[in-house]
């Protein structure tokens, strides 16, 4: 014998019951089968409505009778054949009948009474499996339909399990020549013969029962999804079926919200160690969920992360309870004597204070019983009054043997830490199974993709979201360079670059599953206008990373949210990291503390490999003792071609050739240059500030300059330097032909640097512009960052 549960989207409408007999069918050739069917899908919601409006002498329960009766109706004028369809027909108007006569009493006394409300929950399973029995009859199966009201027996809010398991066998006892057993799920009669339902979800409860009741060799739920899955695939659209998880594990996934399994589904399987399969009734032929006694180990300890919202925390505090045993018993006994459930219970070692877990319906009862048991003590001031907060979700992550395995709580902790996610309790230890976080209700779904991620996807083909803020040449060669590579770079490294935000000054567009390059330039044109970047703030994505390609004061202010967010940043935008030398340690520190990388190599010397080599040096524990570098590609560029006349036609010509920004006088003026210098010099340990650094602009006698340096042979560049003691300036100097600075040809740059291991000093030269190497020096960052 073997147990077939399907669930409501399985018998939604005719196609999908189609598929549910194909499954059973395919399941009577190899043994007795008796199948536990829900209500289709929505229709224990929409009986539940007509009972409420019919309570509230609202009319309109008619129409919503009508409409679920016409529902049923189409099922049966596609399902069944035309011989069949009256007799079907009939027999489902009759039902709608009783029901129409229960909600017009319901709607008559003006009330609707728990057994008024289990009887009209009834109908969804009385009409469903009414169905399925006459289609399979109609194919000539021998089957059979047992009423579950009279074999489940509900006495005192839960199953006489003795006496159902007796009436279940005789029920059986007494159709031996049925091969397939349909059977109503969800509904049973309390011990007076009133109408009673195993509770929402209760039609796995129904199965299970069965199958303990005929020792089934095997339970089988049938539902929307490919089985017990990681995490709730709404909130997770990466979580993945578990293949194999013991009882245990599944019995606190579905008690800490794995919708999937009724949380006492599993208890009555467990004694005879009956497997339950859980299988997709859409995709039939995947392997789906084994639960069992005893599974293979799983990986790392950690199976699945579950969650339930709406909880509320209860806080007792107060001096009164240090070292004064008691506290927590006479808690526990006055919330048990108002059946409230504890969820969880956090107490300090300091014995000061306690803080419980409840539903936050039963947060005011639990708060009232609270204060009621410790009136004596908050009247003395020994107890505070009891605190109660509400908006709380609790996130468990859930193993089997977490406690064997280090990592479990310090990886769950770490993710939450890296999204900056406020744990306001956690409980682990009373169980190796379970460790709970406590989050805010508006950051639980964060929080589980977090955790998620830690566990379970850390380990796939990464997926590197990007968001390119920046538009113009440097933004678009990156996105060129982007569709170039990154199929070999995926191949290569495993990780996926996938461009999923690009912005400009005014719009932007985010797509998180990826934005069409080719569309690049239509698509920002259609963009959204407002701020990205809370956008983004808004978005939770893992290994997010924010680059920022414009030349905007303003951004930089914005990069701690986007750290905070769990974006990485790499940037070529020099700004925020020339302000004071305060702004750009805390940018550091930031970035450090919410464990994201900050990367921009390409602010100073372009794409060449300088912050790197600093960052060596530094690191190394070497010392510098000096740099002097050429840092402007546009000012070598003018100086290597000026042959002492004619200055403002080389500019203007530069300036055609877009060699120097559309305002020249920018790079005239030495700013660009006093940028990178910041920069280079705070990224070796001086803490410089701009106040410091002596600037001389391009001066307006350029032709005598010229020529005094001619005089001696010597050549003029535009040069940057510091020393150790944080002396620094930029200006003119005249090179001879002793220096690597004096060949230095047009558009390059380059950067000496002094260190006490290089006396002779190490010479970084090359490319000084170009949007493709900054474009290649972005990927850099973006590979360097992951
Ligand atoms: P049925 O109607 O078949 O009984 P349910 O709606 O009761 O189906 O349960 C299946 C649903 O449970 C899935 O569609 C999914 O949205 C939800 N669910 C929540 N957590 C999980 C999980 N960990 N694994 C699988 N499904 C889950
Ligand atoms: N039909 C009931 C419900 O929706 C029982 C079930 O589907 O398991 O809760
Ligand atoms: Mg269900």
């Amino acid at each position: 014998m073997q147990v077939l549960k399907f669930g409501g989207t399985s018998v939604a409408d005719a196609a999908s019951i189609r598929q549910v007999i194909s499954i059973v069918e395919k399941a009577l050739e190899e043994d007795r089968t008796l199948v536990v069917c829900s209500a289709v899908c929505g229709c224990t919601d929409q009986l539940i409505g007509i009972g409420t409006l019919a309570a509230k002498r609202d009319e309109t329960y008619k129409d919503s009778l009508e409409a679920l009766q016409e529902r049923h109706r189409q099922i049966i004028r596609e399902l069944l054949p035309e011989g069949y369809r009256k007799k079907t027909q009939e027999a489902v108007d009759g039902l709608f009948r009783e029901l129409e006569s229960l909600a017009r009493g319901v709607f008559l006394v003006g009330e609707l009474s728990p057994a008024s409300l289990s009887a009209i929950e009834s109908f969804g399973e009385l009409l469903s499996t009414r169905i399925l029995t006459d289609k399979f009859l109609s194919q000539g199966a021998a089957c059979r339909w047992l009423d579950a009201r009279e074999i489940i027996l509900v006495r005192g809010g839960s199953v006489d399990t003795a006496e159902t398991y007796r009436r279940i066998r005789e029920a059986l006892e007494n159709c031996p020549h049925a091969e397939l057993l349909i059977v109503p799920g969800f509904i049973a009669r309390d011990a007076d013969g009133r109408p009673a339902t195993l509770g929402r979800g209760g039609s796995d409860y129904t199965a299970s029962l069965f199958a303990a009741g005929l020792n089934a060799r095997r339970v089988e739920i049938w539902t929307d999804v490919p089985g017990i899955l990681t995490a709730h695939p709404k909130v997770v659209p990466s979580a993945r079926p578990i293949p194999h998880i013991s009882y245990r594990a599944a019995q606190e996934l579905s008690h800490f919200g794995a919708k999937v399994i009724y949380p006492p589904t599993i208890q009555p399987v467990v004694a005879e160690g009956i497997p339950i399969y859980v299988k997709d009734t859409f995709h039939p032929g995947e392997a789906g969920t084994l639960v069992e006694k005893n599974p293979p180990h799983s990986h790392g300890g950690v199976i699945g992360i579950a969650h339930s919202e709406g909880i509320a925390l209860l806080s007792l505090e107060g001096s009164g309870m240090v070292g004064v045993p008691g506290f927590s018993s006479r808690l526990f006994d006055a919330l048990s004597r108002e059946g409230i459930n504890i969820i969880l219970i956090t107490q300090a070692s300091s014995v000061h204070s306690m803080c419980i877990a409840v539903a936050e319906a039963d947060a005011q009862r639990a708060r009232k019983a609270g204060e009621a048991c410790f009136a004596y003590e908050i009247s003395l001031g020994k107890l505070n009054p009891l605190k109660v907060e509400t908006g709380f979700s609790i996130v468990c992550v859930i193993g089997d043997d977490m406690l064997g395995h280090s990592g479990a709580t310090g990886g769950m902790l770490a993710a939450l830490g890296r999204h900056s996610i406020p744990v306001r309790a956690t409980a682990q230890g009373s169980s190796e199974r379970n460790i709970s976080v406590i989050v805010p209700s508006h950051r639980s779904e964060e929080a589980i993709r977090a955790i998620h991620h830690e566990f379970f996807d850390r380990f796939d083909t990464q997926v590197i979201p990007l968001f390119i803020a920046g538009y113009g040449r440097v933004g678009k060669a990156l996105v060129k360079m982007l569709l170039d590579n990154a199929a070999a770079i995926a191949k290569r490294s495993g990780k996926e670059l996938r461009v999923c935000g690009l912005a400009r000054s005014k719009k932007y567009v985010i797509d998180t599953e990826g934005i069409d390059l080719s569309q690049a330039a239509q698509l920002l044109e259609d963009g959204l206008p407002g701020s990205y970047i809370d956008a983004l703030c808004g978005l939770s994505l893992e290994n997010a990373i924010f680059l920022d390609c414009t030349a905007n004061e303003e951004i930089g202010f914005r990069y701690p949210d986007l750290f905070r967010c769990g974006y990485s940043v790499v940037a070529c935008n020099k700004i925020p990291f020339s302000g004071t030398y305060a702004q750009f340690k805390s940018l550091q520190r930031e970035a450090h503390k919410a464990g994201v990388s900050l990367r921009y190599e390409t602010t100073a010397g372009a794409a060449l490999p300088v912050l790197v080599t600093l960052d060596r040096v530094v690191q190394s524990g070497d010392t510098l003792v000096r740099m002097d570098a050429v840092l402007s590609g546009t000012l070598n560029y003018l100086l290597d071609n000026y042959k002492g006349t004619g200055w403002e036609e080389l500019v203007e010509d530069a300036r055609l050739k877009g060699y120097t920004e559309p305002d020249p006088g920018i790079d005239l003026s030495g700013v660009d240059v006093l940028r990178k210098i910041l920069i280079l010099s705070r990224q070796a340990g001086i803490p410089l500030e701009q106040t410091q650094v002596s600037l001389e602009p391009i001066p307006a006698d350029i032709a005598q300059r010229y020529a005094s340096a001619a005089a001696k042979g010597l050549k003029l560049r535009y040069v940057a330097s510091v020393d150790a003691e944080g002396h620094a300036s930029v200006g003119l100097r005249e090179v001879g032909p002793d220096s690597p600075l004096f060949g230095l040809k047009g558009t390059d740059n380059a950067i000496l640097i002094t260190t006490g291991d290089y006396p002779s000093p190490m010479l970084i030269q090359g490319a000084g512009a170009g949007t493709r190497q900054t474009a290649g020096g972005l990927l850099n960052d973006i590979m360097l960052s992951i």
